[in-house]
């Protein structure tokens, strides 16, 4: 297969987000591969630092099905944000190889793999990354600039899923307005804007207290529950294993359990 065929081939999902607003990939026709939706094998990823060799990660492999909750535990440095990095499409694996429904990323060239990331991949991180001179409902409908939908598109659909994350009466104030856990739906919502069949977390909670957490935790659940996204969680933050369906543990860049 070419690695240009991307844009052709549509990643089985099931959109429950006022559908087909993208229509480019969420609406492509075309056999979908059996299988699972990701596949990852021998992924290693190795920074030079002086005359030191890192391991980031070191033979990593698993297989994560469309739909799945997953929680990827491990303590700092053991390499979840790298691998989050490589699977979003952000990063190159030094070695190995990672599939996404039959289509290789690791292999894409660099118009692909953008396009890859911006029709595929909702990322939510620790610290937010908002917008901080933009409202609520302005950092939400802006990866839709870049995606080429009309600005009352845009607003309609930032307004849409703001309501859906509980901000339907924050929409027009900016992130220093707003608490932490607020913040974070924010984010979550901009993660959904280009209805991605997969969000990546890294350390959602890592920024909120115990309660606020427990909150975002919820709602990425409730996410998974109702519109069947793949959800991957990575953190070190043990509550939450109590939402994911799985968990799998990252030890020296290594799959430990
Ligand atoms: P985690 O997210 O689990 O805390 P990371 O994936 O951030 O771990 O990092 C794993 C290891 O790789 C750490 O030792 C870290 O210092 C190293 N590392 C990550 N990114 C880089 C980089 N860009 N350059 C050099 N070393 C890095
Ligand atoms: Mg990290």
């Amino acid at each position: 297969m070419s690695v240009s065929a991307y844009p052709a081939i549509a990643l089985g999902r099931g959109s429950t987000l006022d559908g087909d607003m993208m229509g480019e990939v969420g609406g492509a026709v075309g056999s979908v591969p059996s299988g699972p939706l990701i596949r990852i094998e021998n992924l290693q990823r190795h920074f030079l630092m002086g005359d030191e060799m890192v391991r980031a990660l070191d033979g990593f492999n698993t297989i994560i099905e469309a739909g799945e909750l997953l929680a990827i535990m491990g303590p700092s440095g053991s390499g979840k944000s790298t691998l989050l990095y490589l699977l979003g499409g952000l990063d190159r694996p030094t070695e190995g190889r990672i599939w996404v429904n039959g289509i290789e990323i690791s292999a894409l060239e660099e118009n692909a793999l953008a396009l890859y990331r911006r029709q595929e991949i909702g990322f939510i991180f620790q610290s937010f990354h908002l917008i901080p001179t933009m409202t609520a409902l302005e950092n939400v409908a802006l990866p839709m600039v870049f995606a080429g939908i009309s600005e009352r598109e845009r607003g309609a659909r930032a307004s849409d899923l703001l309501a859906r994350v509980g901000l339907a009466d924050r929409m027009h104030h900016k992130p220093t307005e707003l608490s932490g856990g607020q913040q974070q739906r924010i984010a979550v919502a901009r993660a959904l804007v280009n209805n991605p069949s997969i969000i990546l977390a890294d350390e959602p909670t890592g920024n909120l207290d115990s309660q606020t957490g427990a909150e975002i935790m919820g709602l990425l659940a409730q996410l998974n529950e109702d519109e069947k996204r793949t959800i991957l969680i990575v953190s070190h933050d043990p509550a939450v294993t109590d939402y994911a369906a799985r968990a799998i543990h990252l030890l020296d860049g290594k799959l430990v359990a």
